[in-house]
């Protein structure tokens, strides 16, 4: 069975021999589960001890499991082959556990939550990413908190009514029990959002993360309340796991009095594949020739060149202003209002799975087309 390579740690919980629920902890680093070392600096922690930590954990009505699937790390080591090994460890053990936790470090959680939002097509259960801001064996920290509601709305399930069709014709009500939340989701100081529209924001508060063009999914206070009319519906088709993606993209923020010297060598890079654009405003560069003449250049050579906003709000509007217009016309993407982290993830994601050669039609559509409501169309 996979879970006998892997480290795994059966949590004591009030769950009853019989409880059928049943939720993974996936636990990959951050300063949730770092400590002090001799010379002052985090470091990770054995999270073996996370009960003695978290005693609260062992009231859950539910199964917990836990697992270390590599070794822990800061989250600014993270990359492709950690995006791709925690959707595949999801994936593997899909029908064993009801919901997901991933406990993550928070500098780069909303990248990791975008990718695994594309990564997971289809998506029927909770997949929710948390951390902290102080060590979770700290007095003043912020991961029980995290990790405690985390786990709860992991576990929220609710009935759905299916009509089946009996072999006779009759038609038979069948109670059916669905996650209430079946997305790629982060929790943090008491707001769940959507995974690939949130957005590190803070490096010191408790209220690290917000989301961008996209309400709140819920919000804990007494109770946890969830804003359902937001919250993505349980697929028809089953989960889809797409297992490549290509880290020929750049993300290339655009800024007043650029030099080409610098700009020019990286995006004439033969094996470059993909390009976000971080623009000005609603989607704004500067009219310099050089700049609109290279992208027309590597956009004719199979390029995928997406526009994003640097701002934290709107859109972007090719042709609103002068300085975006000729970028339609070169064959620059909008793209509307997603992300930074979304854009990147979503491309990597888009390459990793089509030839941006043959098959370039096809990702620009793709690109434009909300997969897991990353994006809103205008
Ligand atoms: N550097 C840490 C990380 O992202 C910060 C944190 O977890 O809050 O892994």
């Amino acid at each position: 069975m996979l879970l006998d390579q892997y480290n795994i740690i059966k949590l004591r919980t009030a769950a009853d021999e019989d409880c059928k629920t049943s939720i993974l902890v996936i636990y990959t680093g951050g300063t949730i589960g770092m400590d002090y070392d001799e010379k002052g600096s985090l470091v990770p922690f054995d999270f073996e001890i996370l009960l003695e930590k978290v005693p609260e954990l062992t009231r859950f009505k539910f199964q917990l499991t836990m697992l270390v699937p590599f070794e822990p790390i800061d989250s600014s080591n993270m990359g492709t082959e950690h995006w791709l090994s925690m959707s595949w460890l999801i994936e593997e053990l899909y029908d064993q556990f009801d919901g997901f936790v991933i406990l993550h470090g928070t500098d780069t959680m909303a990248y990791s939550a975008s990718a695994m939002s594309f990564l997971l097509q289809n998506l029927a259960k909770p997949v929710i990413l948390t951390g902290a801001q102080i060590p979770i064996s700290a007095h003043r920290t912020d991961a029980r908190e995290n990790l405690i509601g985390a786990l709860e709305i992991a576990s929220m399930q609710e009935s759905k009514q299916q009509i089946m069709v009996t072999e006779d014709g009759n038609e038979l009500v069948k109670e059916q029990k669905v996650a209430l939340v079946p997305e790629v989701c982060v929790y943090f100081d008491n707001l769940l959002l959507r995974g690939n529209r949130s957005k590190k924001v803070q490096s010191l508060n408790f209220t690290a993360f917000e989301s961008q063009n996209y309400p709140h999914l819920a919000e804990a206070g007494i109770f946890i309340n969830y804003a359902k009319s937001y919250i993505l519906p349980v697929p028809e088709t089953k989960l889809n796991f797409k297992s490549a993606m290509d880290d020929n993209v750049i993300l290339w923020k655009i800024h007043p009095s650029m030099n080409p010297k610098y700009y020019l060598p990286m995006l004439e890079n033969d094996n470059l594949k993909g390009v976000v654009l971080e623009s000005f405003g609603s989607g704004n560069i500067p009219t310099e020739k050089w700049i609109i003449d290279i992208l027309e250049k590597i956009i004719n050579r199979g390029v995928v060149v997406v526009n994003v906003s640097q701002c934290a709000g709107g859109y972007v509007l090719q042709g609103h202003y002068e300085t975006s217009h000729a970028l339609t016309q070169i064959g620059v993407i909008s793209g509307n209002d997603l992300t930074s982290e979304a854009a990147l993830t979503k491309l990597m994601y888009l390459l990793g799975n089509y030839d941006n050669k043959t098959e370039k039609e096809k990702i620009i559509e793709l690109l434009q087309t909300p997969l897991c409501g990353e994006m809103t169309l205008f």
